[in-house]
Parts: C-alpha cells; structure tokens; sequence
C-alpha cells in the first residue's frame, strides 16, 4: 500500500478545497452567462445541484476531519455521488449548454490526479457502470418515461452528453489512476531501499567489533529478495587464513565461522585474489586449498553472483579505470569450468585490459579487497526480476569501510595486547588479566598460582650465537611452553627471557608438578645449539607461588614467585621451587 491514511487525507483536503471553488466558479459563471449570453436554461435546478453540492461538501469535509475509519468507503462513496450529481446537473441545465461541464470536466481531472491509484481505479470502475446503466436504460426506454421532458430527442441528446463524459470521466480516471500507482510503486520502493541502507549504515556504526558488522551484513543481504545463500570471505593476512561466514535464507538464521588454514601465505593469496578480482579465466584450481574453496563457492547454485568487496572502491575506479563502477559479477553455474564475466564489465572496456590493470593496483596495494562476497540467486517465479544487483552494490558499499575499520581495530587490539616477538600477552595485557582473576577469586574464595620462568644462561646463547638467533630460541620457547598449559591458563612475557604465568583453580600440588613438566618438556628438547649451553641443554627455572597462601595481594604473590626463582637460579638452575 504505497499511501498512508495521513497522506489520503491530505490529498482529500484538497480535493473538497478545488470543489469549493469550482462551486462559487459555477455560481457565478451561471448568473454571468445567462444574463450576457441570454441563455434560457432554468435557474431553479442549478440553484438546486449548487445548494446539494455545498451541502455535501460541509458533510464530507466534516467526515474527513473526524472519522478516522474506513476512509476508502468515504471516497468512493464521494465519488460515485459527483458523479450523480453532475451528470444530474448537465441533464437539467441544458446538455451541451450546461454551465456545469466545464466544471464536471475539470473536477474529474482533479479527481484523478489527487486520488490514490488503487482507489481511482476503483473510481473508475464505478464510472463505466455508471456508463452502461445510462446506455442500458436508454435502449430500453426506460428513462424517458420518467422524463420531466416531453421531447424524447432532447432526452436522449442529453443523455449522450452524460454518457460522453461518463467515458471522460472513466479514462481520465483509469490513466491518472494506472501512472500514479507505477509511481507511487516505484518511489515507495525506492525509499525502501533508501531507509534500509539508512538503517544499515546506523547500525554498522553503532558497532566496532567484526562479528557485529558481520551479522548485521549477512542479515541484511539475505533478506534481500531472491537471496537464496551468502558466503563472505576474507582473507586474514596474519593467520594466512581464509576466514568465510555463511548464511541461508530459512527461518533459523546461523552464522558460521569456518577458517579454512592453508600451507603456505602464496597459494592462499593467489586463490583468494583470482576469486576476488577475476584475474583468472577460468580461475586455476591447482592445489587441493584452491579445489577446495572453488568447491565451496559454487555448492549446488543454480546461479551464483561473485561481489567482490572494496573499500572506497568507487572513487578509486573512477581515478583508475576511467568508468563510473568496476561492476564486476561473475556468474558462475556449478561446474566452476563455467566461470565467466560478463560483457558488461565496464562498458566499452576490454576486459583483459581491465584485469591488468587491476592486478596492478593490487600488486602495489592501491586498494585492496576487503572480502569476497558469494550469493547463491533463488528461483522466484512470482517476479520478473530475479534480485536487485543494484541494492546488493549498495548494502556492500555501505558495509566495506565498516568491515575494514573493524578488521583494522582487530589488529590494533591486537598489537596492542600482544606481544610481537612471541605471540603471548605481553605484560600489560597480562597484568590486566591477572588483576581480574585476583578479583574473583578473593570474592569467592578461591585460589590460583603463579609461575615465574626464567631461561638459564641466556645472555651466554646470545653471546655465542648472536640476539637473532636468541629471538629465535625465544620465540620456539615459548611456543613450547604453550602447548604445555591449559586454554584456561595465561601466559605472558614479563621481560626480556622471563616469563609469568597464572594458573586459574590450581593447587599446591598441582602447581609444582605442571611448573616440573615445563621445565622437563624445554630440557628435553632439542632447541638449535642446544648443546653449546652449560649443561648440555637450553634450561629454564621457575619459581611458584600461590594465593593466598603466599599473600594477600598480587604484589605480595609476585614477590614470593619472583624469591623461589631467586632460590632456584642460585641452587644451581634448571629447577622448580616452591614458595615456602
Ligand atoms: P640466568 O641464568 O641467571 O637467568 O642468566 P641469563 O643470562 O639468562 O640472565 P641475564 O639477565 O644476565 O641475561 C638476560 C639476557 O636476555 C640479556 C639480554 O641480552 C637478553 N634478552 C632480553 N630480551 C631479549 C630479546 O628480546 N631477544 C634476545 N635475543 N635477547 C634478549
Ligand atoms: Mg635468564
Ligand atoms: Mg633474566
């Protein structure tokens, strides 16, 4: 329904408005025209109709005001009583002479114009039986018995007249009627459109984090009409992954993430970007990575549309390419062998040349694809169109820079709570971890431990072996240590070769012998020049302390860790002691 009730109300207004003054028009044009013209036409029945009409007019225009229900019923009701009255009003002043006409002419014009569609089509309607009930009754001579003329010819003169502008009234109607609800269609939908991208580009600011933006873009396209199935891949450049959510259009919508891990950065980035930016053709499926993504993209689709992503993509092909938009879908069928872009990439372009020119720009990192979207096209044979590529390239457009800002605050965090040479918390992040787990579990009684780890001799491999290869060592230590602690553990580094690490519900025991088992898995491996270290072997000693019982704050705790390391490293190194 392209009209509110506000919106007809309004048009009705001034509907009853243009009456009023066609009335006094009337009025005046009939004293006018009959004295100048010395026409004979009676004055009593146009005295009467104008009477009616202002009657009529006070009734409707008090209805519109205070009855908010049932507005079509008012309308058409008004509309099939002008039409009466009218025609009424021609009869009795004179057919082709009458006064009214004109205004019977311009009124329905009026009518057509200002009504909704749906209901002038309805209008109308009522206006051709209204025509063929004046035809009828005139073949069958019925009216003029009733006549208050003798003359039947005048009669049925007249009666032509009502049925000529019964037909007026009826297309004019059908026309207006027919251009306004195409209109009205095509604006409402537009605004549709235009009040979701609103909504989208709210919600994808009113959040940082990429899960959010995800939903709420994988939301958005699905329920787009003929949007049978997306996949959305990007590429993580730091874990080499390809990270892809996927959605279906059914009632129960689940977003799934699946990282597909890949053996080496080049295949991957090789896959992901002749996907992306269609530089293959056919894209090369040559490792089992690249069959394997191949074969998830084109997963039983009738018809598939490949997006690629970009950020601020618009203005740079604009810059680079010379055309309005690198509006570049593949569609593909289920056999990937079919892969083709169509001819309307950039219209009077060669494609070949486009693509070089994008691989250059990617090369050199002009723009980069922030992902690759993938829609399977549903059948739906209730439209002719089969879904708005148009609304797609908008949704996305909207989406990109949210999807990169939110992959550029990952990172961010990222660096900032990590450590970059070995991956773990670095000691901001931990401390902030560990003061958390302080809090609860002196709130309900709890306890952790913690350890203190420290390379032995490290300054003696860096001597020997220069700091790269000591990063190296730090690095592989670390990892080491990883794999020996639980996902409930938290590791951290603390400075230079020390380590720390809190142990979350882990007792006096237990602390010892997980603080033995990772001093025995770093002495039992075989790290590069392993055994040019005093003692044959890369070593590590730690300290252990617990809360509470080795103090009540994380200072206190620390201090007791940090003394057992003491007494470790001075016992003689590669050992594990706890805190008295
Ligand atoms: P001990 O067994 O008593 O712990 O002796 P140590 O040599 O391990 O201890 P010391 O504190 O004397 O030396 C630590 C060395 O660690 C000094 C510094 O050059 C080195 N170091 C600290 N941070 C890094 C780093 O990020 N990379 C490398 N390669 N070396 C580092
Ligand atoms: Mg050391
Ligand atoms: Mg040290």
């Amino acid at each position: 329904m392209p009209y509110d009730d506000a919106e007809i109300r309004e048009r009705l207004n001034w509907l009853i408005k243009i009456r009023w003054i066609g009335c006094l028009s009337v009025f005046s044009v009939t004293y006018l025209v009959r004295n100048i013209a010395n026409l004979t036409f009676p004055l009593l029945p146009v005295n009467l109709i104008l009477g009616y009409v202002v009657l009529y007019n006070s009734w409707f225009h008090f209805k519109l005001r205070t009855f908010s229900e049932n507005l079509q019923k008012t309308v058409i009701e008004q509309i099939l009583l002008d039409y009466i009255t009218l025609s009424g009003a021609v009869y009795f002043t004179g057919g082709y002479d009458s006064p009214f006409l004109s205004y019977f002419v311009f009124h329905i014009g009026i009518s057509g114009i200002l009504l909704p569609g749906k209901w002038a089509f309805k209008a109308a309607l009522i206006g051709v039986l209204m025509v063929g009930s004046v035809v009828g009754s005139m073949y069958l001579g019925i009216l003029p018995r009733f006549s208050i003329f003798e003359d039947a010819s005048i009669i049925h003169s007249n009666l032509f007249v009502m049925m000529a502008y019964g037909g007026i009234f009826a297309s004019t109607l059908l026309f207006t009627a027919y251009f306004i609800t195409y209109l009205a269609e095509h604006l409402h939908e537009k605004q549709k459109e235009l009040k979701g991208i609103h909504v989208l580009t709210e919600k994808l600011r009113s959040s940082i984090y990429l899960e959010d933006v995800m939903s709420v873009l994988m939301d958005s396209i699905i329920s787009l009409e003929g949007i049978a199935r997306i996949k959305y891949f990007y590429l993580d450049k730091s874990r080499f992954s390809l990270v892809h959510w996927e959605e279906k259009d059914n009632r129960s919508k689940t977003t799934d993430e699946v990282v597909i891990s890949l053996s080496g950065q080049n295949v991957f980035v090789h896959t992901f970007l002749s996907c992306v930016a269609c530089v293959t053709d056919p894209p090369a499926a040559d490792s089992i990575y690249e069959r394997e993504i191949f074969s998830s993209l084109f997963q039983n689709a009738q018809k598939t549309v490949l997006l690629p992503v970009w950020s601020s993509f618009k203005k740079k092909c604009n810059e680079h390419f010379n055309c309005a938009y690198f509006d570049c879908p593949a569609f593909a069928s289920e056999d990937v062998r079919c892969w083709t872009i169509p001819s309307t990439v950039c219209k009077g372009k060669k494609v070949t040349d486009l693509q070089e020119k994008l691989r250059d720009c990617i090369q050199c990192e002009l723009f980069f694809p922030v992902g690759l979207l993938v829609c399977d096209i549903s059948e739906t044979p209730k439209r002719k169109k089969l879904f708005d590529l148009d609304a797609l390239i908008n949704i996305l457009d909207a989406a990109s820079l949210a999807i990169s800002n939110a992959r550029l605050y990952e990172m961010t965090l990222e660096l900032s709570e990590l450590d970059s040479l070995t991956g773990i918390k670095n000691r901001r992040s931990f401390f902030k971890a560990l003061n958390a787990e302080y809090s609860r579990c002196k709130r309900y009684e709890k306890r952790f431990s913690l350890l203190m780890v420290d390379i032995d001799s490290f300054k003696h491999y860096n001597d020997l072996h220069g700091h790269q290869q000591g990063d190296v060592l730090l690095k592989t230590l670390t990892a080491a240590l990883r794999t020996g602690l639980r996902e409930t553990d938290c590791i951290g580094r603390y400075g230079g070769e020390e380590f720390i690490v809190f142990l979350p519900e882990i007792g006096e025991n237990e602390a010892a012998s997980i603080a033995e088992r990772l001093r025995r898995t770093v002495a039992e491996r075989d790290f590069p020049h392993a055994e040019l270290q005093p003692g044959g072997a890369v070593t590590i000693s730690i300290g252990v302390s617990r809360y509470p019982d080795h103090g009540e704050t994380v200072d206190e705790i620390i201090k007791a860790a940090d003394a057992s390391l003491y007494v470790a490293k001075t016992s003689g190194k590669n050992r594990v002691v706890v805190a008295p």
